[in-house]
């Protein structure tokens, strides 16, 4: 269920097929980073089985006209989050910089929190992102007009169907994501296309925006997030380069539910806070109104495990052994990755070189930030 128990599951498959059924329509879709290690489960596989390849082969077959990855929308925000974070350290801004990627948690601190909301990072999340650049860049660079594209996201998640209708993620009242369906939602949709999944062979995302990193792999798990933006802040930082394994931080690792960490980046130690279910979070988020808080940068996920472990995978039951299974498969996906360091994704520093200009300038900023809102208690 999703972990703010505020919503309850709605299937929209429906409006899936009805796009990619109408011939005016180019339909792109994108799939979170948590998906292709729990997908296969729904066809008999072994949790942690990593389909990346199989997964982009049935969408193509389901007649996406692009399969298209959100990790490439994950090294995007790492390459606004870093930015940011760097921004607010060297200007003493308001620390510690929250993440933004999990709409549950910023519904929460909105609704719980009101008098924190100068602390989350102002990033939109990676697949809100993704839909930005398809409805901008993407459309102007291959003519199409943005009112005839589709952006479907594929989730671990039933909160990013609410975050994809915030008014605050519009642009031009034109939703940048237009359906999001859910892990479970997408086997339904291979098994009601009669597709034999296990005996699909291996395709590549679509370009430009399939290129990914595994920088951006790992935010489908707690402190993978965190983890990334450490890579990206430690090389700019320093001018240093982090070399094979040095990019695996430790200490940032596991799915503990709660994590304090200390990361040395050249003479400062960054202090960093991993929280994953909201109980966690009430935590973290208590200290910083108490003003006891030692933390740069605190990470937030509202499932325990994070997004492997959300509300539209794959049920598994609280079977903590499943969640973890998921955890090494999301793990040795960024071990295989040529590149690892969001801001070494070549896609990602063209976009910025063709259209966006610097990280977290004036452009990047009015495409990529989003801010938030006061709501009522509950
Ligand atoms: Fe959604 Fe991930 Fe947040 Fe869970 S942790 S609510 S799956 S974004």
């Amino acid at each position: 269920v999703c972990p703010t128990a505020a919503l309850t599951e709605m299937y929209h498959t429906d409006k899936v097929w009805e796009a990619l059924s109408d011939p005016d329509k180019h339909v792109v879709v994108q799939t979170a980073p948590a998906i292709r290690v729990a997908l296969g489960e729904l066809f008999g596989m072994e949790a942690g089985t990593i389909v990346t390849g199989k997964m982009v082969t049935a969408l193509k077959r389901m007649g996406f006209d692009a399969v298209f990855d959100t990790d490439f929308g994950a090294d995007l925000t790492i390459m606004e989050e870093a930015s940011e974070f760097i921004y607010r350290l060297e200007n003493n801004k308001t620390l510690p910089m929250l993440t933004s990627c999990c709409p549950a948690w910023v519904k929460f601190i909105e609704h719980q929190f009101p008098e924190l909301l100068e602390i989350p990072s102002t990033c939109k999340s990676p697949h809100i992102m993704f839909g930005t650049i398809a409805k901008t860049y993407y459309a102007e660079k291959n003519n199409l007009d943005p009112d005839n594209i589709v952006v479907v996201s594929i989730m671990p998640c039933i909160a990013k169907k609410a975050e994809a209708a915030r008014p605050e993620l519009t642009k031009d009242k034109r939703n940048n994501v237009d359906i999001v369906i859910t892990t479970r939602e997408l086997g339904a949709m291979i098994k009601e296309a009669g597709i034999e999944f296990d005996h699909l062979p291996d395709s590549e995302f679509d370009r430009p925006l399939g290129e990914t990193t595994g920088a951006s792999v790992i935010f489908g798990t707690t402190g993978g997030v965190a983890e990334a933006a450490v890579r990206t802040a430690y090389e700019w930082i320093t001018g240093e380069k982090l070399k094979g394994e040095d990019v695996v931080f430790k200490q940032l690792r596991g799915a503990t539910g709660l994590k304090k960490a200390t990361v040395e980046i050249g003479d400062k130690e960054i202090n960093i806070g991993i929280a994953s279910g909201l109980g966690n979070a009430r935590t973290l988020l208590e200290e910083i109104r108490e003003g006891k808080s030692k933390y740069e940068i605190i990470e937030i996920m509202a499932c325990p495990g994070g997004c492997i472990g959300g509300g539209g995978q794959p049920y598994h039951h609280g079977n903590d052994e499943i969640v973890r299974k998921r955890q090494e498969a999301i793990y040795r996906e960024d071990k295989n990755k040529k590149l690892r360091k969001s801001h070494e994704n070549l896609e990602v520093l063209k976009l910025y070189e063709e259209y966006l200009g610097k990280p977290f300038g004036e452009k990047a900023h009015k495409l990529l930030h989003t801010h938030y809102e006061e709501r009522e208690r509950i």
